[in-house]
């Protein structure tokens, strides 16, 4: 029996529609409240969606939109930063720029009945008898069943939730890409390369046959508008020094012009979060889990969160029981996700050595959605 009938969804990143799109599978009628003032054009990074993410799109019937949108990777080669491969395997999925997939789900969200309001901020929850009461910014009051925090790294709802919960940290690298014609550097189609070493860079060549490439520069802390202030001639001759014995870097960033540099910003991961949820209050996606971009599967994770949190909604016969139920399902699988990508991130700064093939899987995961939730039997 469904436990709630009325979800109040903060953010419209990608767990929030998402969310949206699960429960409106349910029968649960959601409204998204959103702080930027539209869709989230231009905000985030270019990002890869992997198997497991576009498996839960696949329940949710946005797959299709996702996969004529992006471009899809089937491989992955490791190599050091001499140029010698050292490790190839099936991996990937389809890259595409973030808003372009919060988009998407945010449209299938709302052509499934949900609500999506823009230029509205939470800033404040209260439980009531039976209820959650949500203040927004601008003065208004919202009243659901459940309130859904996919608020983003920086979350309100879970300081809400628990004023000592951790934030997020710093993993000691900025990132940078850009798109480069290049003459000299091979990168294969549908492969996506890590070149490892003192210093990491990851690249793969577009369709239009330039070349993408994204580094890590171990760094002091800095917030992105730090960052973008420094202007982006300095930042790239940093990195050509930073770089200069890396194959193949040093061609990458010799041939890279100044004017497409992006700075993507500090690499942020989130510590284990001691509260999931609290008086009908639940996080999803990054406000609870974010395993730092080095993982490849905080969007991924986002959705396996939003699709497992409507399924246990479904089964449970009250909302704490579905809570725990989610808690209980997804804390193993993503803690261990986000040890991969510190790992990972202690190699990129220069800490550790580089990882081998992984053996743990992430895309090897499927949610059967239909299937009753063996915890709450
Ligand atoms: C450089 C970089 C590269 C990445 N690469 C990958 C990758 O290759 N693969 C991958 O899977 N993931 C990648 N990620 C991570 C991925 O972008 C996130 O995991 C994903 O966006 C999380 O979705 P979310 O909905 O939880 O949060 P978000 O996408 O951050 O959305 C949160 C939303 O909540 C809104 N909001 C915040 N506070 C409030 C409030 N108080 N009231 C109302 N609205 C609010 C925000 O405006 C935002 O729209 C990368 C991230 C970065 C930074």
């Amino acid at each position: 029996m469904v436990a709630v009938q009325k979800a109040l969804i903060v953010g419209a990143g990608i767990a929030g529609p998402a969310a949206a799109l699960a429960l409106a599978k349910i029968g649960v009628e959601s409204t998204v409240v959103e702080s930027h003032t539209g869709p989230a054009a231009g905000v985030g990074a270019i990002i890869t969606l992997a198997g497991n993410g576009l498996d839960v799109l696949r329940t949710l019937g946005a797959d299709a939109a996702v996969v004529s949108a992006g471009q899809q990777i089937s491989e992955i080669v490791m190599s050091d930063d001499s140029g010698q491969p050292f490790a190839r395997f099936p991996g990937g999925g389809h890259v595409l720029p973030r808003d372009v997939l919060a988009q998407i789900v945010t449209e299938r969200a709302t052509t499934s009945g949900a609500s999506v309001v823009y230029g509205r901020r939470l800033v404040e929850i209260s439980p009531e008898h039976d209820a959650v009461v949500a203040r927004l910014e601008d003065g208004t009051v919202l009243e659901a069943d459940v309130l859904i925090g996919a608020d983003g790294i920086h979350s309100t709802v879970r300081r809400l939730l628990d004023p000592h919960a951790p934030a997020p940290v710093y993993e000691g690298l900025l990132g940078f890409g850009a798109p480069t014609h290049s003459d000299k550097v091979h990168a294969e189609a549908g492969v996506m390369h890590f070149a490892f070493g003192r210093r990491f860079l990851g690249y793969w060549r577009l369709p239009d046959d330039r070349v993408c490439w994204y580094a890590a520069l171990p760094h002091e802390q800095l917030s992105r508008k730090q960052v973008v202030a420094v202007p982006p001639e300095v930042w790239l001759e940093r990195l050509r020094t930073e770089y200069a014995e890396h194959v193949p870097a040093k061609d990458l960033l010799a041939e890279t012009r100044s004017a497409d540099l992006v700075a993507t910003g500090p690499t942020l991961r989130m510590p284990p979060v001691p509260r999931w949820a609290g008086d009908r209050v639940v996080l999803v996606g990054d406000a609870v889990h974010a395993p730092s971009s080095s993982s490849g599967q905080g969007a991924s994770m986002a959705l396996e969160s939003a699709l497992e949190l409507a399924r246990c909604l479904r089964d449970a016969r009250d909302v704490d029981a579905a809570f725990r139920a989610y808690e209980a399902i997804r804390r193993p699988r993503v803690e261990a996700v986000s040890a991969i990508a510190a790992a990972a991130n202690r190699a990129k700064a220069g800490a550790g050595s580089a990882p081998a093939a992984p053996r743990f899987d992430p895309v090897d995961h499927h949610i059967d959605f239909e299937a009753r939730v063996a915890l709450l039997d």
